[in-house]
């Protein structure tokens, strides 16, 4: 294992990190109602008479909510417990009309994961997970809509979160940064949860303390609700220099939680340990242990898709692509699916790892490209996959050089026309023919004498000269390869 250890004046400082990950379940209805749940509908139109807490109301386990929990679980290699409870949180706000939320606690329904990271170094480190449970969310108070009056909107209430929480196993920034990457990926890949960070479906509390190396762990302050992958590193990074002041001026670290101001990239206090509520934890009453067997997790584990590392060993096995390029094409949804649908496309090419690796390349450089200045997600692409095959294609036989299809590419992302029309309507086409090639050349030299003489008196170096020159002569589309082979021979 590497060791990023801080050094300043006093000596070296070891950073730790742990993260508790609320991810909302990607669920048409709540942990224990039938309402619906759904990001920005109307205030208090979404909440059933069980998400009011009205009296008598009896909460009923939401069985998909369930399926999504074990899901993850498995996705993340915990072991799914056969039998397990919701307990009452019992705590009052003002948002929380049943006076407790009800949560997983003595008994979660996943313990014991792990989620590999990559390093900055290449290496790679195994973050452990030490439990994920599910709960129902609360309301929101919203306090800035009127000068001395609160709002509550029950909509959130009773959705279903799952809390992801982590072994402290992390040393740095971009080690969580990393890990909250890795995991939001992976709930994309199962669609247990949508993990927009922007619209709080995946919102991350941080936990962070330093130490000597060899000492044991300082005391740890908790960030709440940091909202963005961004936020986080820059949450971290002042924790840790706001953590070393303190100690090398001999204060103390207070347990304690803190918000991170994103307009300041700083943190401060919210509420100090001593205000640490006992929240009275026993088993609810209304619900029943959930119970599942063998054969539920087995169907569940056979169900899962195939996974971003999984895809990414596939790919570099498969297409021979670098791991780098590999982990590129992988990190989202949509990437993977537009790049096996252009392999799939390609035609006429002996070299499959060559066709391959192209492929990769014009998706990672020349469409990201594109789509980012346009600001649009791949799946909406005017070039569509097949496309994009059939501009590769006509580089594979020679019709177009690397730099014509970068200009066919530009009209294509404009008009999402075909490469072959417009090859044919610009006169596109590159000029392999060897008479034709032929005359160009002997025209460069013609109009050289000077250069040819220097070249020929060893100036190897003004050979690119005239490759520019035959280039330049044939508005672009001689065939390079040809250029280059009749050049040597003529000079
Ligand atoms: P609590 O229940 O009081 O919140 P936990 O032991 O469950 O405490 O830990 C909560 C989170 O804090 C976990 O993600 C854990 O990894 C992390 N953590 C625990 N100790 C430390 C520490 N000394 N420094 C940083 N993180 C820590
Ligand atoms: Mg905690």
């Amino acid at each position: 294992m590497t060791h990023s250890f801080i050094k300043t004046a006093t000596g070296l400082w070891e950073v730790v990190i742990g993260l508790e990950v609320h991810a909302q379940v990607k669920s048409l209805s709540k942990l224990f109602s039938g309402a619906a749940t759904s990001f920005a509908a109307d205030p208090n139109t979404k909440v059933s008479l069980v998400d009011a807490a009205l009296p008598g109301m009896l909460p009923v386990v939401n069985k998909f909510c369930i399926e999504q929990a074990v899901k993850t679980g498995l996705a993340l290699r915990g072991d799914i417990a056969l039998h397990s409870v919701f307990d009452r949180k019992n705590y009052f706000y003002a948002d929380l009309p049943q006076g407790y939320q009800i949560s997983q606690f003595y008994h979660p329904i996943v313990r014991n994961g792990f989620l590999e990271i990559d390093l900055e170094n290449g290496e790679t480190k195994t973050i452990h997970i030490e439990r994920i449970h599910l709960e129902q969310d609360a309301g929101k108070s919203i306090h800035d809509l009127h000068p001395d009056k609160s709002f509550i909107d029950l909509n959130r209430s009773g959705t279903a979160l799952m809390e992801i929480v982590t072994k402290p196993d992390m040393r740095s920034a971009h080690e969580a940064m990393d890990f909250i990457k890795k995991l939001r990926l992976i709930l994309r890949y199962l669609g247990s949860c949508d993990a927009n960070m922007d619209e709080g479906s995946l919102r991350v509390d941080v936990n962070i303390s330093v130490h000597r190396p060899g000492t044991p762990f300082g005391t740890r302050a908790e960030i709440k609700n940091v909202n963005s992958i961004r936020f986080i590193g820059q949450a971290i990074d002042h924790e840790i220099n706001r953590q070393i002041a303190l100690l090398e001026s001999d204060q103390s670290v207070d347990q304690e939680t803190r918000l991170f101001d994103a307009s300041s990239g700083t943190t401060r206090s919210m509420r100090s340990k001593e205000d640490a509520q006992d929240y009275r934890y026993f088993p609810d009453p209304d619900l029943r242990p959930i119970v599942l067997t063998e054969d539920y997790i087995q169907k569940v584990q056979e169900s899962l898709p195939e996974l971003p590392n999984e895809k990414r060993t596939r790919f570099m096995e498969d297409y021979g692509l670098s791991r780098y390029d590999a982990t590129v094409l992988v990190s989202d949804l949509e990437t993977p699916l537009y790049y096996e649908k252009v392999l799939k496309n390609l035609k006429g090419w002996k070299d499959q790892i060559e066709a391959a690796k192209l492929a990769s390349n014009w998706i990672s450089g020349e469409l990201f490209a594109a789509l980012n200045e346009k600001n649009l997600s791949i799946d909406k692409s005017p070039i569509a996959p097949e496309k994009l095959a059939q501009l590769l294609n006509l580089i594979g036989e020679g019709k177009l050089s690397g730099r014509l299809a970068k200009d066919v590419f530009e009209i294509m992302i404009e008009t999402g026309q075909e490469p072959e029309k417009i090859v044919d309507e610009k006169g596109l086409v590159q000029i392999s023919d060897t008479g034709a090639l032929e005359a160009i050349v002997d025209q460069v030299i013609k109009d050289n004498p000077k250069m040819v003489e220097e070249y020929k008196s060893g100036k190897d170096k003004l050979f690119g000269f005239f490759v520019g020159q035959t280039m330049k002569l044939s508005g672009g589309k001689a065939n390079p390869q040809m250029i280059n082979e009749i050049l040597k021979r003529k000079l």
